[in-house]
């Protein structure tokens, strides 16, 4: 049983114009901007990603998540744009040749 004194923080969405606050059994998902070669990574919601990573933005469902996975798609391209073809993808289409 928790600790009754014990308060969760409170976690809203990060979604422009969403207000919604995140409760116990809510089907959220965690998006993290920029990692590595990638656009973004979208995750089941944890709470660890949120506390251990200061860019993850929770997100209250589907719709804001397109929201905000729109925006990042929309953000300018940097000026040179090094096309990398990850290991797994170059070797299944060897394999198809
Ligand atoms: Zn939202």
């Amino acid at each position: 049983m928790p600790n009754p004194y014990m308060v969760p923080a409170t976690v809203r969405c990060a979604a422009p114009g969403c207000k919604n606050v995140r409760g116990e059994n809510n089907h959220w998902f965690v998006l993290l901007p920029e990692t590595d070669q990638k656009l973004f990574e979208m995750f089941r919601y944890a709470e660890s990603l949120v506390r251990n990573f200061p860019r993850a933005m929770p997100l209250c469902g589907e719709a804001c998540a397109l929201k905000v996975m729109s925006e990042q798609l929309q953000k300018p391209w940097p000026s040179e744009t090094v096309a990398v073809i990850p290991h797994k993808g170059a070797r299944a289409l060897e394999d198809e040749s």
